[in-house]
């Protein structure tokens, strides 16, 4: 509804008085129209109360405090600061500052006063600095400076806040080349705005110093425009993608992240190209990783950085780049190795980082000691396994006679898997999912590796359109070696054979590194228990054995990790047992000796040859 009101009514609170004015503004000049009077009074405060109740503008300037007041208290509270010693010894005293302005800038990124709170927020880390000599302090003042001239390039805080940095550069980074590259940037960007005279000012003085010595130093602000340092990897995915000719649509960014680990997951509303780019570590800031989306928009309200300060990951930062593209920046405190790759229906950019591991506040206090259980007491190194029923929610995953379903049977199965695991190897049991719901296949692997988990194993039932298809199968992560194998991964993975082809030729670089030998000893212990537990009490237990193929959910998990087929739910004896309680049950049973039989070999050949 569009406001056909005055401008002086709209932002006004009404009270009685003003509703007072109104009526004898009102007010006809007759005194004997007595009752035209009453009549128009009694509208006059209809339409009062029409403005006040019903009318949403007018509701929310009636709900007090706004940004601006809030604002305004915020300053308030810096200006005490600095002038009470001792609460500006206080370090609390000032991060308490800053979250009074990070407050404000998080309930309305896109309210105009949302670059004034980055604006002091940056000012408080860069006094802090000055205060408490803490180079992170200043790393952060830089940062938030950054993020205007990136959210905000057209503000006209955005060369205040160039030429903030470039002083800190100058003054107390002792960079003067990177300062004088800030400088002339903010004479070349913004030739008019109030900060280009004193930075033309900076350069000469700097001239003057030092030369026209230079650095080939470019990795700075790199939302801005300017050379691209160094460009990895060949749009392989993204060139294999049917992109459409509409633009697409950022949607919320999904992250989970660690102290040497994180995944974000970039969706949009179509597939697009993407391209990736590294720039390399200064000596200021590390590697950074940021992402280049091709004919595509970003709405308002994502066009913010989303400050994370959680693990690994510092902040990311998305922004309307061109008019077609968008930006996402992450941020990390580190970063040692990086993994990119693109997944279908629904299109997804998953980025996996992979950061140095610092001993931070956050990994002490995960280390509180907990009673030891048998299996750490035995120094074996598996205290935490991660159980993943596969599907859920709307996916059902394969449907049996009867309409039984794949998503159903395996819960059970993994619930009882996990009471089973507790109770005999006494370690710790996370289930990506202990109902009926949903969740993106990336997201099951970030759980694993977030929680830590020592090991991860997905639980799925196995279908095939011949009915007499049968037996136990057990995947670990590789190519698959023949169609069988590619047809179950792509039924898994929610997948056409073409897509997975597609991830077949990226699927060398992902599984670099990953624990590969201890996921196939793995899987060939829980295959075998499967096998020989269940053959002693059921008749034909078909031995499909140990196989390889590129199942999603297994991709980028950083511990030993494999995909059990307990058996064919399309196969009408076995959907039958699958049916049993009790076949679950001892389902359940292989799976945990197979475990345990791992974790067995892994203590025997921890000990020493001679066992
Ligand atoms: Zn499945």
């Amino acid at each position: 509804m569009k406001s056909i009101l005055p401008q002086n009514i709209k932002f006004k609170k009404y009270t009685l008085a003003d509703r007072q004015q109104v009526i004898t503004l009102n007010r006809p000049t007759t005194q004997n129209l007595a009752l035209g009077w009453w009549l128009f009074s009694l509208l006059s405060a209809f339409f009062i109360l029409y403005l006040l109740v019903v009318h949403p503008t007018l509701a929310r300037a009636a709900s007090p405090p706004s940004s601006y007041t809030q604002y305004t208290e915020a300053k308030n509270y810096y200006q005490n600061l600095l002038s009470d010693q001792k609460k500006a010894d206080s370090r609390r005293s000032w991060l308490t500052g800053i979250k009074n302005f990070r407050r404000i800038y998080h309930a309305q990124p896109d309210h105009e006063i949302a670059p004034s709170c980055l604006f002091m927020m940056a000012r408080m880390y860069s006094d802090m600095y000055k205060q408490f000599d803490n180079p992170l302090d200043l790393g952060e003042a830089i940062a938030y400076y950054e993020d205007i001239t990136s959210l905000f390039p057209k503000h006209r805080l955005a060369d205040d806040a160039l030429y903030a940095i470039g002083r800190i550069y100058l003054e107390d980074k002792n960079n003067p080349q990177k300062a004088a590259k800030i400088f002339t940037r903010i004479v070349a960007l913004f030739p008019n705005g109030d900060m280009a005279i004193p930075a033309a000012g900076q350069i000469e003085k700097l001239k003057r110093n030092s030369g026209e010595k230079t650095s080939d130093d470019d990795t700075f602000t790199i939302l801005e425009a300017g050379p691209i340092k160094q460009k990895i990897g060949a749009d392989k995915p993204a060139d294999s993608i049917a992109t459409s000719n509409e633009t697409a649509n950022l949607l919320p960014l999904r992250y989970w992240s660690t102290n040497n680990y994180t995944r974000v997951v970039i969706e949009t509303s179509s597939p697009v190209k993407y391209q990736e780019y590294l720039l390399e570590k200064n000596d200021n800031n590390p590697r950074r990783l940021y992402v280049d989306l091709e004919n595509c928009q970003i709405t308002p309200d994502l066009q913010k950085n989303i400050p994370i300060d959680d693990g690994l990951l510092r902040r990311v930062r998305t922004g309307q780049y061109s008019q077609d593209s968008v930006r996402i920046v992450l941020d990390t405190l580190s970063l040692d190795d990086y993994k990119i790759f693109s997944l279908q229906e629904p299109f997804r950019i998953v980025i996996d980082v992979k950061g140095q591991k610092k001993s931070t506040i956050t990994i002490a206090e995960k280390s509180t000691p907990e009673a030891p259980s048998l299996v750490q007491q035995l120094g074996l190194g598996i205290r935490r396994i991660v159980l993943d029923p596969g599907h859920g929610g709307k996916d059902s995953g394969a449907i049996g006679p009867g309409g039984m379903m794949e998503k159903d049977i395996v819960l059970n199965v993994a619930h009882k898997v996990a009471q089973k695991m507790r109770n005999e190897l006494s370690c710790e049991v996370i289930l990506t999912r202990d109902k009926d719901v949903f969740i993106p296949l990336e997201e099951r692997t970030a759980i694993a590796n977030t929680k830590e988990g020592d090991l991860f194993i997905s639980i799925h039932a196995n279908a095939d359109p011949t009915k007499r298809a049968r037996g136990v199968e057990t995947y670990f992560l590789d190519l698959a070696k023949n169609k069988n194998a590619m047809q179950v991964a792509a039924r898994e993975n929610s997948s056409s054979a073409s897509q997975l082809s597609d991830l077949q030729t990226i699927l060398n670089d992902l599984i670099q590194n990953s624990k590969m030998q201890e996921s196939v000893k793995l899987a060939e212990y829980i295959q075998e228990n499967m096998v020989n537990g269940l053959s002693e009490k059921y008749s034909d237990i078909n031995d499909l054995g140990v196989k390889q193929a590129p199942f999603i959910v297994l991709i980028g998990a950083r511990m030993p990790s494999i995909l059990s087929e307990i058996a064919f739910i399309s196969n009408p004896k076995e959907a039958k047992r699958l049916r049993s309680d009790k076949f679950l049950d001892h389902v359940a049973d292989q799976i945990v000796a197979g475990v345990s039989q791992y974790v067995t070999d892994l203590n025997l050949a921890s000990l020493g040859p001679q066992y």
